[in-house]
């Protein structure tokens, strides 16, 4: 292998924006060491998955890389593979038996020490770095970003609650809080940089909190809508019992924070939440609904929704698809549960609804909740709305892609306009997941 590929790395990203935004941040530590970033993964002699452990076909995807890079060591002796994130975290050394084609694992809090990692399995060896850091929150690490037009910062890591279903406290360890300045400092080199569009992140980012400055969530993203005001500012991911007065005002008050909102419900049946562990009832939950709607009209609601959860009765599926129809959520994430081995839920309760009700469950969720989002997506045709441009369209360089402050994808005539460029749109169409139209002066 030549000195050039030998030095040159390949991520492959896998899961939330979370795990895009933490492939900036190895990225930006393996640049650091002289290692070169390649355009291609036939381009690198080291090659990296940086992975997600919460849904089963996540994993399988993951497999199915490990194949593929197991075929490319035969033939490339020197090849150097590396799997990061929440499956190694999750599945710890086992890894080794399962996927030869690993030389080393590195955990969510162990990122630093990738390119050391490197260095050593040069020598001979196969390494894992998987211990948790609860203090370790890449503060001081700038992450390589792709594109000029969006930027995720991580503000939180960890995850304190303990979801029945979810692998996250397990792979990701306690929360812990990017300090405020810190937070603030990155934002104002991103708006020096021209970015257009900043996502503060957290697997749980509404709990928030600085103890030094005395700073909760609300605080934070006022601060960074002030700090980047021609920008965007949007949040994910929050959790419906931390929703607060406070932050709804925050929201309401700054016309650059978007009037949108992700709130995972997971089911609209008060005995699946206390099931799952989620630290609210649906009654609660509607409460935070009408809190917000009061306060933000036009706000654009999304959600996650789980079907077939552990002692789910016809019922309980009723529940959740009356409240699809009570809230009419913009869009959501629709999965059928699948047992993470090592949670509460698989430690606890069978996984007693069978598969074909699951999926049957499922497809009436999704069957309902595409007809309200095309129903709402129907009403835009006739508006101008706002738009971010993001990148060509898939089907065409001659149409651009870009979203709605409430995050509805839009495909328009390109006309001069670039990715990155804000301009109004007239919608003329519609489906239920995307708008079409022109520019209008
Ligand atoms: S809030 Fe629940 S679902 Fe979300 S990361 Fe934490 S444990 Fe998982």
């Amino acid at each position: 292998m030549h000195t050039g590929k030998r030095n040159a790395f390949f991520i492959h990203t896998f899961g939330c924006q979370m795990n895009q935004a933490d492939s900036g941040i190895i990225s930006a530590l393996l640049q650091e060491e002289g290692y070169i970033q390649a355009e291609h993964e036939l381009d690198a002699g080291i090659v990296l998955l940086n992975t997600c452990a919460v849904r089963e076909n996540a994993v399988d995807r993951v497999e199915h890389f490990l194949q593929h890079l197991q075929g490319r060591k035969k033939r490339e002796k020197e090849l150097i593979v590396g799997v990061a994130g929440c499956i190694p975290q999750y599945k710890r050394e086992e890894m080794f038996s399962l996927y030869p084609a690993i030389d080393f694992l590195a955990g969510p809090d162990t990122y630093r020490t990738i390119p050391k990692l490197v260095e050593q399995v040069r020598r001979g060896g196969k390494l894992s770095s998987l211990e948790f850091n609860s203090e370790e929150t890449y503060e001081g690490v700038e992450p390589v970003r792709n594109g000029v037009t969006s930027a995720f910062v991580p503000v939180m890591r960890g995850c304190n609650n303990r979801c029945a279903y979810c692998v996250v406290p397990f792979t990701r360890g306690r929360e812990r809080s990017q300090p405020f300045t810190s937070v603030l400092r990155e934002v104002e080199k991103l708006v020096s940089m021209g970015y257009r569009e900043i996502t503060l992140l957290g697997q749980n980012v509404n709990s928030y909190c600085d103890l030094e400055k005395g700073c909760d969530f609300s605080a934070l993203l006022d601060a960074v809508s002030r700090e980047a005001p021609l920008a965007r500012i949007r949040f994910t991911t929050s959790h419906p019992k931390d929703i607060s007065e406070s932050l709804v005002r925050t929201i309401a008050s700054r016309p650059n924070i978007c009037n949108a909102l992700h709130l995972p419900v997971q089911s609209g049946s008060s005995k699946m939440l206390g099931r799952m562990n989620r630290g609210h009832t649906i009654d609660e939950y509607m409460e935070k609904i009408a809190l917000i709607r009061s306060l933000l009209p036009d706000v654009a609601l999304s959600t996650d929704i789980i079907a077939g959860f552990c002692g789910e009765q016809e019922e309980d599926h009723q529940a959740s698809l009356d409240l699809l129809d009570n809230v009419r959520f913009d869009s959501a994430y629709m999965f059928f549960y699948s047992a993470r081995p090592g949670t509460l839920a698989a430690e606890t309760f069978d996984d007693d609804v069978p598969e074909s009700v699951k999926k049957r469950r499922l497809q009436e969720i999704i069957d309902l909740q595409n007809h309200i989002s095309a129903e709402l997506f129907q009403k835009a045709i006739g508006t101008a709305v706002e738009v971010l441009a993001e990148s060509e369209s898939r089907r065409s360089p001659e149409q651009l892609m870009g979203r709605t402050a409430g995050n509805r994808a839009v495909v328009f005539d390109r006309e001069l306009y670039q990715p990155g460029d804000l301009l109004h749109v007239m919608i003329t169409g519609a489906t239920s997941a995307t708008l079409t139209g022109r520019p209008v002066p």
